[in-house]
């Protein structure tokens, strides 16, 4: 049975008939553009073929019944900030009412039953898309879609905010719900101004493989990160390292740590990155896009530090095994690897990944296909 039937199938058993209406949001990639967004640099995101997929029907009370199939959990709650369920999957439905009644939207009671394939915790962001499914279904329930699109992205995110513990950017959110099939959204993060370009690559495919390792590091490198780039742009008097050439950087460079030095170049030079993969995105030269991947590799390896032992091995086996372009995708230490990867080495790649890893860490790694697909929708 395929999501929907089982959706719909539950859906009656639970509340019984009418049906409700389906509504489906999407997890994301991010194709390159990693640690800019604190800089007010680029990043560079697109909706995936992995959803959340909710239906819901307004029940006339003030309070929400909501089923989890995966979960295979069951919540009551109402909708006052005293209400709070404790399930945790729950705090992402419930928060996301509350932030639209504080936004000066409506919500009232409603019976939910919801499913997805988004991987939890594998870096895809399911949590932004159970946000977005959400949020985009009770604007169009309850509010005539009278909430724009932007505020829906920022719902989501202050939901992670307010309710569920993450204090995260805006990114996960806003590919979710501006996710366009066949392309992605630069977004800049500097303005929050994007534009859609067209990915829809017919020889090459993107597949992410998930190490299944994460490295728990004392020291909050994160943030170290962070102030390393802040010092730097602090040195050469601009606000941000958005604002600064690789020339400029080297001019500067007998002031500034040659740690400091490193971080920021990689910065720089990641943000020219972005750009040049829209502009070989324009031309269709999926070479050059495979090739600023292995850079941002290799500079997240190398000069940010951000990567780990797991994940350049698995960027190497993409490039003995002649896949077109690979990189770490998500903070780092441990996660995925996004790679494009040719249409006739695709299986070959695959394989090839999983044995070699296997061999060497003990553990298979997991293998996410993924197609650039439609954000948050109604569902016909
Ligand atoms: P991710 O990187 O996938 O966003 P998070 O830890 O931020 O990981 O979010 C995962 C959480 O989102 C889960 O623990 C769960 O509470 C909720 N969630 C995601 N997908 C589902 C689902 N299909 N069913 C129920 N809850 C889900
Ligand atoms: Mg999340």
């Amino acid at each position: 049975m395929d999501m929907k039937e089982l959706i719909r199938k539950t859906f009656v058993e639970r509340f019984g008939a009418p049906e409700g209406q389906l509504f489906a949001s999407a997890g994301r990639i991010n194709l390159i553009g990693e640690h800019t967004d604190y800089n007010e640099g680029f990043v560079f995101p697109g909706a995936i073929d992995k959803v959340i997929m909710a239906e819901i029907r307004p029940n006339g009370s003030h309070s929400v019944r909501a089923l989890s199939i995966d979960i295979d959990e069951y919540c009551e709650f109402g909708l006052n900030e005293e209400d709070a369920p404790s399930q945790s999957w729950a705090r992402y439905i419930f928060g996301v009412c509350r932030e639209i009644m504080k936004h000066g939207g409506k919500v009232e009671g409603f019976d939910t039953v919801f499913a997805g394939n988004v991987p939890l915790g594998a870096g895809l962001s399911s949590s932004a898309a159970l946000e977005s499914c959400f949020a985009f279904a009770l604007n169009e329930l309850f509010n005539a879609g009278s909430i724009s699109k932007f505020e829906l992205a920022r719902i989501g995110q202050s939901t992670e905010h307010n309710y569920c513990g993450v204090n995260c950017g805006i990114m996960d959110q806003f590919a979710s719900v501006f996710g366009k099939a066949g392309h992605l959204i630069r977004l800049d993060c500097r303005d929050l101004s994007y534009e859609y370009f067209p990915f829809s690559p017919e020889h090459h495919s993107l597949v992410l493989v998930d190490s299944r390792v994460k490295h728990e590091l004392k020291d909050s490198p994160y943030n170290k990160r962070r102030e390393s780039c802040e010092r730097v742009a602090r040195a050469l008097g601009v606000p941000s390292l958005r604002d600064v050439s690789l020339a400029e950087l080297n001019a500067a460079r007998v002031t500034i740590s040659d740690e400091d030095y490193r971080r920021a170049k990689y910065v720089v030079e990641e943000r020219d990155r972005v750009l040049c993969v829209c502009s070989a995105l324009g031309r269709g030269d999926y070479e050059e896009v495979g090739r600023m991947m292995y850079a941002t590799h290799e500079g997240l390896s190398k000069d940010y530090e951000v990567s780990c032992e797991e994940l350049d091995f698995l960027v190497d086996v993409a490039r003995r095994t002649g896949v077109t372009g690979a990189r770490i995708m998500g903070g780092g230490f441990g996660g995925c690897t996004i790679n494009l990867v040719e249409n006739s080495i695709h299986d070959r790649f695959i394989a090839e990944a999983c044995k070699q890893f296997a061999e060497k860490y003990g553990h298979e790694p997991k293998i996410y296909d993924v197609v650039i697909s439609d954000g948050a929708r109604r569902v016909e």
